[in-house]
């Protein structure tokens, strides 16, 4: 009920364009690598490195191949680590979005910018910059969205679309049921949003689904690991993830959405999407 859930739905004048996870069509037909780019190493040899990685955290040693490593074996590299291009080709330019903010609710809490400066501080690069406008390639609104057990969703990220869903960000009563629902532990000062208490969770909080959603941006699917802000509660294995998996795997004990603060696996896998290309 309060995971966070992103939408698969592609425009179908963009399918073409994407390695998506419900259809059977994962070609890269604009990916922006450079196919004569030295040798191409063999898929044993990578598997082999991949396989001693931890999970789903593509260190150092899987993120040095040739951009036609990558190219040809992005199926591979997709599967191990959960990524796949979420962006259309446009979205990101020399390595990076720029980002326009239509909600002025939105703007106003400075929340946005905090999940931007967050990834770029990660990654030790400007990947999303503020836009206008006139002038981005990222947009990030509100929305009303459902708040049934079934189908409800914090936010989510399509083609080039952050949405965060307006009935939830405005109840004072959904933070404390989700903090609860996490922890098992009643959250500080639930009963009074105005509280210095309640304003610190709730914008880390949000900070962090926003965060989350930006990090589709790059090509970050779910895992299991509490302690990633790409964490989800379940999914279900397939083209684009390595496993299935029923509940969070809770490592340190903490949640990365109440916090805010990414993973060396979270920025791992940033900086694997970037060498394959999908930013
Ligand atoms: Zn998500």
């Amino acid at each position: 009920m309060f995971q966070l859930k992103k939408s698969f739905v592609i425009v179908s004048l963009m399918a073409g364009f994407f390695a998506t996870a419900t259809v059977t069509s994962t070609s890269v037909t604009s990916t922006p690598l450079n196919a004569s780019a030295k040798s191409t190493s063999t898929k044993s040899t990578i598997t082999h490195t991949i396989k001693r990685t931890p999970d789903l955290n593509p260190t150092s040693q899987v993120r040095h191949y040739s951009a036609k490593t990558y190219y040809t074996y992005f199926k591979l590299f997709n599967k191990n680590y959960n990524v796949q291009r979420m962006s259309k080709p446009s979205v990101f330019k020399n390595n990076h979005a720029t980002v326009y903010v239509p909600s002025a609710q939105l703007r106003e809490s400075g929340y946005v910018t905090a999940a931007m400066k967050n990834w770029n501080a990660a990654l030790g690069t400007s990947v999303f910059r503020v836009g206008t406008a006139a002038n981005h390639t990222i947009t990030v609104n509100t929305k009303n969205g459902p708040t049934s057990a079934d189908g409800s969703w914090d936010g989510y990220y399509q083609t080039n679309k952050v949405y965060v869903n307006s009935n939830f960000f405005n109840n004072s009563a959904y933070l404390p049921a989700v903090y609860f629902d996490l922890t098992g532990e009643k959250m500080a000062e639930a009963d009074a949003p105005n509280s210095a208490a309640y304003q610190q969770q709730y914008k880390e909080y949000w900070t962090a689904v926003i965060t989350h959603e930006l990090g589709h941006s790059l090509g970050l699917d779910h895992t299991p690991y509490a302690n990633d802000i790409m964490a989800s509660e379940s999914e279900t294995a397939g083209a684009d993830f390595k496993y299935s998996w029923r509940d969070y795997r809770l490592s340190d004990n903490s949640f990365a959405i109440l916090t805010d603060k990414l993973s060396s696996r979270d920025i791992n896998r940033a900086k694997l999407t970037r060498v394959i290309g999908y930013w």
